[in-house]
């Protein structure tokens, strides 16, 4: 099987980079073996918050100019920040073009409100999560009965010490009492498929519209919109106030809706989406990848001028730390980590733990090195690559959309050669 591009891995950086491909009208195909980090995410995504030291980032620019300085293996440090920014500009108008309705800019970084009632910067989030700029009205957080994975009492009393007129409230459905029988079964997005049905609506509606007539605005956890946000814009409709979505624990319905919309436009744009199979091992020749062997293709190779590697950090298996060493499991590519185990993490789990920032070594093109040599048709994006901290800096979606569509203009760049 031939194609011009096969990337690994179907998470946001796979999918971002597939589309950007598939729109310029190359053949390509994404191997994705299970669920990405997008269903255990917020559905929100971080371009960059934190310096390494922990400093809150004031300006993109001098940020990254920084980095260059004293962090040149971060992913933005390799690609500066005219191109940081340039991507990202563009990963909002392909997001857009993929029905994500998301608020948000590069340059005005909101303060998204958490479900534990404290806020966290973020680049994007979707249109209906709340913003500290939202929490001015007198609010109701509402819980549902019987769902434990958000505590709206948690919340409420999170936001009032943060000078927020937060009160917990809860509605009872009893459409959902055939999920609350098993209480594992109880769980956002079981509700959702439930509260999605357009026979359920008016029961949610019913249970929210006295709440809306005391309140200046009511927040839910975000139990509805798997696949649009239909029910959401005629709540906001209907209601006597406006609503707005937290999400809850994992699985998360933003983020499962963002993975959704981005598998439905990379297919409308002609890739070849190949779900359930896992890439097994690749043959490298002359710092060439020439073959890419999967579960269930079994012996018949896959080739491609392009091979780009999306298969996530830990979280999803594309590093396996051994005993020794952290490895990357496909090609077994030169990896960035501390020789010695000791050095892996820091006692306070709170810190920011070193093992997160191991990951693949590239050159500025994002090719990754093979002992020591770069391999010429193989790119490495999102967060398998190594010198960043996702959690620390707030920098996950933001490397993962910029690595991806810097790595697609990379390939687009080499038109037809061979
Ligand atoms: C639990 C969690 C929550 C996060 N929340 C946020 C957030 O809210 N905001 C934010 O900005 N960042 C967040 N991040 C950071 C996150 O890493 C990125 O935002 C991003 O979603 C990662 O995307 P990715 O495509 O690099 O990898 P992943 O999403 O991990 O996707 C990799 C995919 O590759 C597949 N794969 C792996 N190996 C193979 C193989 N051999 N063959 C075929 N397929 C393979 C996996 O099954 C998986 O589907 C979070 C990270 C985690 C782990």
């Amino acid at each position: 099987m031939r194609f011009d591009t096969v990337i690994i891995g179907g998470g946001l950086a796979g999918l971002l980079c597939g589309i950007r491909l598939s729109e310029s009208g190359q053949r390509c195909a994404i191997i994705s073996r299970g669920q990405s980090a997008l269903s255990f995410s917020s559905g929100s995504l971080d371009l960059f918050s934190f310096l390494p030291d922990g400093q809150p980032v004031t300006d993109i620019d001098s940020a990254i100019a920084l980095l260059e300085q004293q962090h040149g293996a971060h992913p933005y440090a390799l690609l500066g920040a005219k191109a940081v920014r340039r991507y990202a500009q563009q990963a909002q108008t392909l997001l857009a073009n993929c029905k994500l309705a998301l608020q948000g800019e590069i340059e005005t970084p909101h303060q998204r409100v958490t479900p534990l009632g404290t806020f966290r910067r973020a680049w994007l989030s979707p249109q209906e999560v709340p913003s500290k700029t939202d929490a001015q009205q007198r609010t109701a957080v509402v819980g549902i009965s019987g769902f434990l994975d958000f505590q709206p009492q948690l919340a409420a009393g999170a936001l009032r010490k943060r000078g927020i007129d937060a009160h917990a409230e809860e509605i009872e459905l009893p459409t959902l009492n055939r999920l609350r029988d098993n209480s594992s079964e109880f769980r956002s997005v079981n509700i959702a498929r439930v509260l999605d049905a357009p026979e359920n609506y008016s029961e949610l509606y019913d249970a929210l519209l006295p709440l809306s007539q005391q309140y200046g605005m009511l927040w839910l956890p975000a139990c509805f919109g798997l696949t649009d946000n239909h029910v959401f814009t005629q709540l906001n409709k209907q209601l006597a106030c406006p609503l707005r979505l937290l999400p809850t624990l994992p699985p998360s319905v933003p983020g499962m809706r963002m993975q959704l919309l981005l598998q439905q436009r990379f297919i409308q744009q002609g890739g070849n989406w190949m779900p359930g199979d896992e890439v097994l091992r690749a043959d490298i020749s002359h710092n060439h990848v020439t073959q890419i062997w999967t579960r269930k293709h079994e012996d018949i190779p896959l080739r491609a001028r392009h091979v780009v590697l999306a298969s996530g950090s830990f979280f999803s298996n594309g590093l396996i730390a051994g005993r020794d060493r952290v490895r990357e499991a496909v090609f077994d590519l030169d990896v960035m980590q501390s020789d010695k185990r000791s050095d892996w993490y820091r006692d306070d789990v709170f810190d920011s733990q070193p093992w997160q920032q191991f990951g693949v070594r590239t050159d500025a093109q994002l090719r990754g090195l093979y002992q020591g040599a770069i391999v010429d048709n193989l790119y490495i994006i999102g967060s398998v690559l190594g010198g960043f901290d996702a959690v620390a800096q707030g920098c996950g979606g933001g490397v993962c959309a910029v690595t991806a569509l810097h790595a697609a203009q990379q390939i687009i760049a080499q038109g037809g050669e061979q």
